[in-house]
This record gives C-alpha cells, structure tokens and sequence, in this order.
C-alpha cells in the first residue's frame, strides 16, 4: 500500500484564499482590514524569520499587519503595556505575542494580559477554557489545521480510535479535545506512556507532536491508519552541506508503505499554522464589529 500524501500546502494555500476574499467582504462592510499585530521581543533568528512571514502573509490575506519589535531586554511592564494598547486599538483584531520569550519575561503573565477576543493564538486560559466545555472561542491555530486536514481526509471521525502523542497545551492537549469534540475515543500519549508502540498501533488516527526525528516507524501503525505529522526536526547536515534535512516524527518513507494517508515534513502541518492564524484574525474582526463570520473559514 502506499499512503495518499496529504497536502497541507495545497490546503493552506486554498484556505488562505478564502480568507484573503473574507477580509475584503468585510473591508467593505467595515470600513477598515481586520489587523493583526504581532509583537517580537529580542532576536531569535527563529522568531525573526517567522514573524516576517506572517507580515507578508497577513498583508496577502488583505488584512493590515501591524509589528512591533522590542529589544531583548524590554521589561515584563513595557511589555503587558504594549499588549496594553494593542488590547485598546479598534484597528487591531489579534495580536500574537512571539513565542519565546526571553527567559526574564513571564509568557504565562504575558498570554493572560491578552484580551481573550483578541487571542488569535488560542493561548489564553479563557479559549483553553472555552475550547474545554464547547464554547466558542479561539483555538490554537496549529492543531486547528490538523483538524482540517483530518475531517478533509476522513470526514466523520466518530467512533475513529485517536492517539495523539505529545501533550503540550498549545499542540497535543488542543488537539485531543478537537477530537474528542469530534467523537473519536481519545488516547492522550506522553513521555511516560508504557509502551508507546502498542498503543499507537491500535489508532485509526495517529496525530505525532513530540519533536524526535523518525520516532515512529512502519511497524508502530495500523494498516490504513491515517498520519497527521506534526514535529519539525532538522537532522545534522551531511558532511559538506550546510544545513540538515527537516524530518518529522514520523519515518515518512516507510510510514508510507502502511499509512492509509499522511502529511510530509515539510509541506503537511506547517503551512496550516499561518493560514490558521490568518484565518482566525478574520473571525476576530467580524466579531468585533458584530459580524457573522461568512461560512467555509
Ligand atoms: P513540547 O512542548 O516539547 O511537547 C512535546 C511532547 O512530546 C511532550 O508532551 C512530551 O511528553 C512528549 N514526548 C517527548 N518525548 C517523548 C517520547 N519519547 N515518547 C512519547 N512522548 C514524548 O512540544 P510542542 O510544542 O508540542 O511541539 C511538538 C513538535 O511539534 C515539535 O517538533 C515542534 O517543533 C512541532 N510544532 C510544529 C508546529 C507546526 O506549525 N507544524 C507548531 C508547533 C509545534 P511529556 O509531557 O511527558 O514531557
């Protein structure tokens, strides 16, 4: 068998569209672009990269891109007053805070000066909150993505057996509650499961967001089962290139043979995260100004 790639890159792509025609339709309605402002503090050359690409896609999504950058040693006070005002700003409907912060910053601190209507990220306790007991709020956007590819790929998950590895509260915890919303039976796997491998060869949907290069092999999946890849891994550079290859948690080559259908690394998981955001921003906006959001975001 060989596995059906799921093409993340595709769906972002389409996803991005829709939201870039959401955000005129709403232009017109508002007199004004949904905004999103994003703030970098310090110059982890990781962040710089990313923040940059979400200002040229925010501006593509035809929305208004609003950055700051601090310097490395802003305090926790200039900082929260910041997210202070952006908070205040009509013009601004998300604001996301780049993660991570330097070590003298408090993030928790910083995540709950957001205003919960504005969280586009999904990180505060609020949306955890509201995403725990089925309210509508903002969830985070990577896996929200996932969630899109797998209702693509699947439609109905009810009944599906889900195993999902990692239980970070911006990826793994989400991710079990957006699947247990969808009625799979959910297993929540982690550095202390006793053996791992027997208990993601018994899943219908495997969703991996550990960060340990090629973990899972052919041999831990369900013929069949269909693979949402979430890590991002770079290997060591061969000799004589300069970087090495970016892997996923999973053994994409043999995962292939088994798998029923699965995101690459890179081109899966990734490319949902920013379209997510974007996506997410737009429903801030209409909300803001007592809009309904249009239907298919
Ligand atoms: P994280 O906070 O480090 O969490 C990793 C999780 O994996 C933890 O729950 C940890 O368990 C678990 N784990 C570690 N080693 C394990 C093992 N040997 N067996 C089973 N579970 C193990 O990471 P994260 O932020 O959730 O991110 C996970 C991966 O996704 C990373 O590679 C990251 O780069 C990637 N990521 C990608 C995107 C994207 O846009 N595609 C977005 C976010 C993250 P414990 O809780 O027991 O320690």
């Amino acid at each position: 068998m060989t596995a059906t790639r799921i093409d993340g890159k595709a769906f972002a792509a389409r996803l991005r569209e829709r939201v870039g025609e959401a955000a005129l339709s709403f232009a017109q309605k508002a007199g004004r672009k949904p905004g999103l402002a994003v703030v970098l503090v310090g110059e982890d050359p990781a962040s710089q990269v990313y923040v940059r690409n979400k200002g040229k896609a925010t501006l593509a999504a035809n929305m208004e891109s609003f950055e700051h950058r601090l310097p490395a040693d802003t305090s926790e006070a200039d900082l929260l007053a910041l997210v202070e005002t952006l908070n205040a700003d009509p013009a601004v409907d998300g604001i996301l805070v780049q993660l991570p912060l330097p070590s003298h910053l408090d993030e928790q601190s910083v995540i709950a000066s957001i205003s919960p209507d504005k969280d586009v990220d999904g990180f505060h306790v609020i949306n955890a909150g509201r995403l725990s007991v089925g309210q509508s709020g903002f969830v985070p956007c990577t896996p929200l993505g996932c969630m899109m590819l797998l209702t693509d790929q699947l439609g109905d998950l009810s009944g599906l057996e889900a195993v999902v590895i990692g239980r970070s509260n911006i990826v793994g915890k989400p991710m079990a509650q957006l699947l247990l919303d969808a009625n799979a039976t959910v297993t929540i796997a982690h550095s202390r499961t006793r053996d791992l491998k027997s208990v993601v060869s018994r899943a219908d949907v495997v969703v991996a967001a550990v960060g340990r290069p090629e973990m899972i092999g052919k041999d831990w999946l369900k013929p069949g089962a269909t693979v949402i890849d979430v890590g991002i891994n770079r290997l060591p550079p061969e000799p004589g290139a300069g970087k090495g290859r970016l892997v996923g948690d999973v053994a994409f080559g043999e995962a292939s043979e088994v798998a029923g259908a699965i995101t690459p690394v890179p081109g899966g998981v990734g490319p949902m995260t920013i379209a997510v955001l974007l996506r997410n921003t737009a429903i801030a906006a209409h909300r803001n100004e007592g809009l309904d959001p249009p239907e298919g975001l």
